[in-house]
């Protein structure tokens, strides 16, 4: 599991980087548009300062990057610029940057080194962290990556200053998420201050970030790539919110959102199943309103399109719909067999 990095200006990765990896290699950051202006380029000037052979490579945004057609512009930079086992990729950006540089480095000669600088919400809660990557391909999202760590992920909460409000709220709902599955401290923090956390980043944002960072990379030690079942509590919404997203052709719904209708949908099937607290499931979708997150669909999806990705779901085991449900806030339980009939009634308590 890669070290994180918590809480520092990313002025100070490239001595951390000399320190860890040695000067001279080549290093290329990769990012997008959003970010390559103003934080990419002080990025490769400090690690030319600090003796390394830097360059920038910007990408455009948004998940239309993440395809294997990118993937090979990436391979023949770094081919033309001569890049070695040795030489370093940085991903600085939101998780479309890191997923897409992390499946290149992993690639790109067997294995080149990574390391992960994320500067969305989500990436530096998540996608950065457990050493995921991927390309998605027209068939679905995803679909072609590999496990790889980096080096290490270097999480500066400062760099959100500039993220637009919607992707606060998508990073938000994972935030929440683990308050739910892991830390019922963290949730009552969240309940407390939400109205101020959503306006977007503050310096309290940094704690927040950090044991959310943490309990990512608990669980992904305890399960690195996806056996023991333990890296499945992560999906708790995921399920539902995956379903509503396939359906509606990823174009209604942020990421965040849709899981946000998942975890609704979760949190009625918890209280029927698991001995969820009828005040805590409220409690929990309460929490996601005043976060700005969807608690139901905005128009109607019909109920048999979710249920068909529902049963495509990786989650499906031996054709049974599995789903991670709570036992209290911060007590999750995976691999729940739910009963069609009670499934039907949460579905249909968010208009699904
Ligand atoms: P993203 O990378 O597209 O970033 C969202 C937007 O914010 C983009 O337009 C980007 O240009 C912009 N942006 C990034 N940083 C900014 C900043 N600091 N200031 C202003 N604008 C900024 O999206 P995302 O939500 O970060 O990540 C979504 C992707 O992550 C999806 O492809 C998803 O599949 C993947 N993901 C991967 C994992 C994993 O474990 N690898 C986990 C969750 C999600």
């Amino acid at each position: 599991m890669a070290e994180l990095i918590l809480g520092k200006p990313l002025s100070r990765l490239p001595a951390f980087l000399r320190d860890r990896a040695g000067k001279n290699a080549k290093v290329m950051v990769v990012a997008d548009a959003a970010i390559a202006g103003r934080r990419g380029k002080s990025l490769v000037t400090g690690l030319k300062k600090a003796g390394f052979n830097a360059a920038l490579t910007v990408i455009p945004s948004g998940e239309r990057s993440k395809t294997l057609a990118q993937a090979g512009r990436l391979y023949r930079a770094l081919a033309r610029a001569r890049f070695e086992r040795k030489s370093i990729l940085i991903a600085l950006g939101g998780g479309v940057v890191g997923d897409l540089t992390g499946f290149v480095a992993a690639t790109f000669l067997r294995g080149i080194r990574l390391v992960q600088a994320p500067t969305t919400l989500l990436a530096q809660v998540d996608a950065a962290i457990g050493g995921k990557t991927a390309v998605d391909i027209p068939e679905g999202k995803n679909l072609v990556g590999v496990f790889y760590d980096p080096l290490f992920v270097w999480i500066d909460p400062a760099l959100l200053k500039t993220l637009p409000q919607k992707h606060w709220r998508n990073g938000l709902s994972e935030v929440i998420k683990y308050g739910a599955i892991r830390d019922a401290r963290l949730f009552e923090w969240l309940e407390r201050r939400i109205d101020h956390l959503v306006k977007g980043y503050s310096p309290e944002w940094a704690p927040i970030i950090a044991r959310c960072a943490e309990i990512k990379a608990e669980v992904v030690k305890k399960d690195p790539v996806e056996t023991t079942g333990q890296r499945a509590l992560l999906n708790f919404g995921h399920s539902i919110g995956h379903a509503v997203e396939a359906a509606s052709e990823y174009r209604d719904y942020l990421h965040g959102e849709a899981i946000s209708i998942g975890m609704v949908v979760a949190g009625a099937l918890s209280k029927q199943m698991t001995g969820l607290d009828p005040v805590d499931q409220i409690r929990l979708r309460a929490l996601l309103v005043r976060a700005g997150l969807p608690a139901r669909v905005k128009k109607p999806i019909a109920r048999r399109r979710i249920m068909d990705f529902l049963a495509r779901d990786k989650k499906v085991l031996d054709g049974a719909i599995r789903f991670v449900l709570l036992k209290g806030l911060g007590e999750a339980l995976g691999g729940q067999d739910v009963p069609p009939e009670l499934l039907d009634e949460a579905l249909s308590a968010s208009g699904l």
